[in-house]
């Protein structure tokens, strides 16, 4: 699976789980079901996750990205 950041359009994205991704660019963590991106979270400074879900899951073009 090919997976493009929805934040930054960036594709240097890693792995950290069987169903995670991190994002180096924007630092957003995304976890995956099946083929499409299910959360998105991005990583505050103290480790905490702040949902980016309303921004992005909503828009039908994230999807279309993968
Ligand atoms: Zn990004």
């Amino acid at each position: 699976m090919k997976v493009i950041c929805p934040n930054c359009g960036s594709k240097d994205i890693g792995k950290i789980g069987t169903s995670q991704y991190y994002c180096w660019n924007c630092y957003v963590e995304l976890s995956v079901a099946g083929e499409q991106i299910s959360s998105i979270y991005q990583v505050e400074e103290d480790g905490s996750l702040h949902s980016l879900n309303d921004l992005f899951l909503d828009d039908q073009a994230v999807q279309a990205q993968l």
